[in-house]
């Protein structure tokens, strides 16, 4: 096997492997490296995802791996109040992380790329006009490496732990998704119940300094299920890093922290990101300019940095919420002109929509409840 590459893309997952096939559709001889035996195992994600964003960047899932449709979605505040928000016009889906994954591995070894498994990048330094990677015991050389190990790498402020069970269980709706606001509970995030399929459910805990297990445990209580796998991981909502590049260096997906500060979703985000960098890895070398690698965080900067913003603000504002604050909030706002609003936005740009949504009226409301500094400046945008 030859030891010198175009690029060597660390990590196996959907950001690493969409940068490989996208870069060998360009002609880049490319070298994935996965450290685990198998693409897509030990899987860890909910697989929430619109089919919307996925065909933009030219990665809508085959039939295999779509396991439920999503038609509403259930939201409950601490004293047991909800709102629904109907999903249909929504286009979401529940993948089955596993497969999808292999699905674009699959695409980046029919485009040319080398998928290498249970091959872990240790280390990888720039030396002068090349890049020297580590890769297990042997060492690769080449012209750009991208980091697209995940969590391994994102930038550490964010990090919350989560727990979630696949589970099934009666009390289980085919095609809702459901999400459980409690700041005592889950402090700066929540439960949620994602179906997939029949009565099964990817369900799950996270928050701030508490245990996840415990966390999910006490909201399993009094529910009858059966566990069908147990998974821990932690989730990122700290924001996009400031560089997605430096020198040769390219980080992608989770690892250039390329993810949803509100609900941890990164899939979408990050497959834009590996399409976007492999464009621009490509250019680069055909014209021996590193320092077209700019234009990537340029572009995804231009897609998502106003709703990653906004996500952040709205971030802000919920870990400053008590449970009596949250249950305030949830009254006065979950009217049903912004629920109507909400079942016709872009599930990927909530924020913003939400915002508009609020107009400066809600945004007042919210400002009685709780006076900070994340609210005035929502309002002074709004
Ligand atoms: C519990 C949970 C639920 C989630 N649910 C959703 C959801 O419903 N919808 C959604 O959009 N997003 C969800 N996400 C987020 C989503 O899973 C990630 O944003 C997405 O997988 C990021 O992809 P990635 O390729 O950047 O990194 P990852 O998927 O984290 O993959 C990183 C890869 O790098 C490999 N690796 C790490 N270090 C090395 C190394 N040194 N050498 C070689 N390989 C290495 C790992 O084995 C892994 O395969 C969830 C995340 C978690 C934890």
């Amino acid at each position: 096997m030859t030891n010198e590459y175009d690029v060597v893309v660390a990590g196996g997952s959907v950001a690493g492997l969409a940068f490989a096939s996208e870069a060998a559709k360009r002609g880049a001889n490319v070298l994935v490296a996965e450290e685990h035996q198998e693409i897509g195992e030990p899987e860890k994600c909910d697989g929430l995802v619109s089919l919307r964003g996925l065909r933009k960047y030219g990665y809508a899932p085959g039939q295999a791996s779509v396991q439920n449709k999503i038609f509403s979605a259930l939201f409950h505040s601490p004293s047991g109040r909800h709102f629904a928000v109907n999903a249909t016009a929504l286009d979401v889906v529940v993948l089955d992380r596993s497969a999808f994954d292999k699905e674009v591995a699959a695409s980046a070894e029919r485009n040319g790329a080398v998928v290498s498994l249970g091959r872990r990048v240790v280390r990888a330094d720039q030396k002068e006009d090349r890049m020297e990677v580590l890769v297990g015991g042997e060492k690769v050389v080449s012209k750009l490496f991208v980091d697209a190990t995940g969590p391994a790498s994102s930038p550490r402020r964010g990090i919350i732990p989560a727990a979630k069970y696949e589970l099934e269980g009666d009390w289980i709706r085919e095609h809702v998704v459901e999400v459980f606001l409690d700041p005592a509970r889950y402090p700066g995030f929540f439960a949620w119940v994602i179906p997939f399929g029949g009565h099964r459910a990817k369900v799950g805990a996270a928050g701030h300094g508490v245990s996840p297990y415990k966390a999910l445990e006490g909201f399993l209580a009094g529910r009858s299920f059966n566990v069908l796998r147990r998974v821990t991981a932690p989730i990122y909502v700290g924001g996009p890093a400031t560089d997605f590049v430096e020198g040769r260096k390219i980080y992608v997906g989770e690892s250039a922290g390329q993810v949803k500060p509100t609900t941890a979703g990164g899939i979408m985000t990050s497959i834009a990101g590996a399409v976007m960098a492999a464009r621009w890895a490509c250019a680069s070398i055909e014209q021996d300019k590193p320092v077209l690698l700019e234009r990537y965080q340029r572009e995804w900067e231009a897609a998502f940095l106003k709703e990653m913003k906004a996500m952040m603000r709205l971030r802000g504002v919920f870990e400053k919420l008590s449970d009596s604050d949250l249950e305030a909030v949830f009254t006065s706002l979950a009217t049903p002109k912004l629920v109507l609003r909400l079942s016709q936005t872009d599930f990927d740009f909530h924020a913003t929509a939400l915002l508009g949504a609020l107009g400066v009226g809600g945004l007042l409301r919210i400002a009685r409840v709780v006076a900070s500094a994340e609210v005035r400046s929502l309002l002074a945008e709004g």
